[in-house]
């Protein structure tokens, strides 16, 4: 059976201003989420991760601009809805952990009211006894007792904030649920128990879910597919198996030759330069003052994402475009 796309994201672009300029930090961005896939988006800071997660929970502001040919959550244009809808629709439909989440958790509240905080915003009608039962219930979903719900912030660990905030982001069971950097300032142990609680939710909700983050490895073991970004444009996304097998992107290629591999002992190679500020792109492919394999087309052409096979598709001009 073909899966069916529960997001559609066509065409985004989202600009920041600077210096009296538009610079797009999300610059053509197209892709599609399966019913109950797992998308990792893998890129180094600034390449435009964030910026994006939160253009599709439509959180940035003016001056901030965000334009797609359309950004589609189950038949409905996101970009259509007035403020009302779309603060319904956030959380219940599509949700959001943030980058630094367990931070953000406030201090002098018990978790208890954290939560049922959140769900009053959307269910003003459930009874206080109906929503105890939720919050352990939500709590149960990621591991944790219900008595964590009585607790402050400061009484858990990283691991149990991390899973209190994941708790927070499917209080309203979303279709579509977004981490960002779900494991940063974790230990690897406790990197290993996120990312299964997340699995785990992820599939007794059978939501699909976005993946952002900076290690290739982590997302390795945790993704159906892959789509890397640079400078604001998607470069390559693929079904991580092909990703790992078969890169189709220098850059691609150079994020996997910098992870150390159990198996073969080898040099580790560094990427050469640095992410382009977005005050100065570089003409033609972004990626080419870096790029091993760059030649002259490359630096007055910019190259499209195209399909490489049924799967797979890359933004290189040496990658050679599929026709079935
Ligand atoms: Fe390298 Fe050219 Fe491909 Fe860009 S288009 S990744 S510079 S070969």
């Amino acid at each position: 059976m073909t899966p069916r796309p529960v997001l559609q994201v066509e065409n985004m672009r989202v600009c920041y201003r600077k210096q009296g300029r538009a610079l797009a930090a999300v610059d053509g961005v197209s892709f599609e989420l399966y019913e109950g896939e797992r998308l990792g988006i893998i890129g180094e800071s600034g390449s435009g991760k964030s910026t994006l997660a939160w253009a599709l929970m439509r959180l940035h502001k003016p001056p901030t601009t965000t334009e797609a040919e359309g950004v589609v959550l189950n038949g409905v244009n996101l970009l259509a809805l007035n403020d009302e809808q779309m603060r319904q629709t956030r959380w219940s439909q599509i949700s959001l952990i943030p980058q630094g989440a367990m931070n953000s958790l406030n201090p002098v509240m018990k978790i208890r009211h954290q939560m049922a905080d959140a769900i009053k915003s959307h269910e003003s009608g459930w009874s206080s006894n109906r929503i105890t039962d939720h919050i352990g219930s939500l709590l149960g979903r990621v591991g944790l007792p219900a008595s964590v719900a009585d607790m402050y912030p400061h009484e858990l660990s990283g691991g149990m904030k991390q899973r209190v905030c994941i708790a927070l982001g499917i209080v309203l069971e979303p279709k579509v649920i977004i981490a960002d950097e779900p494991t940063s300032a974790l230990d690897v142990v406790v990197q290993r128990v996120v990312i299964q609680t997340m699995n785990e939710v992820q599939q007794q909700l059978k939501s699909a879910m976005i993946i952002i983050g900076h290690d290739m490895g982590l997302m390795a073991q945790c993704v159906d597919r892959l789509a890397v970004m640079y400078a604001g444009r998607i470069v390559e996304i693929a079904p991580v198996r092909s990703f790992f097998r078969d890169p189709q992107h220098p850059y691609s290629r150079l994020l996997i030759s910098s992870l150390p591999s159990p198996e073969e002992k080898r040099e580790l190679k560094g990427i050469p330069g640095m992410q382009p500020s977005l005050l100065d792109l570089p003409s033609g492919c972004a990626f080419h003052p870096r790029c091993p394999l760059a030649y002259e087309h490359c630096t007055r052409t910019t190259p499209d994402l195209h399909k490489v096979d049924e799967q797979r598709a890359a933004a290189c001009h040496l990658a050679k475009e599929y026709t079935a």
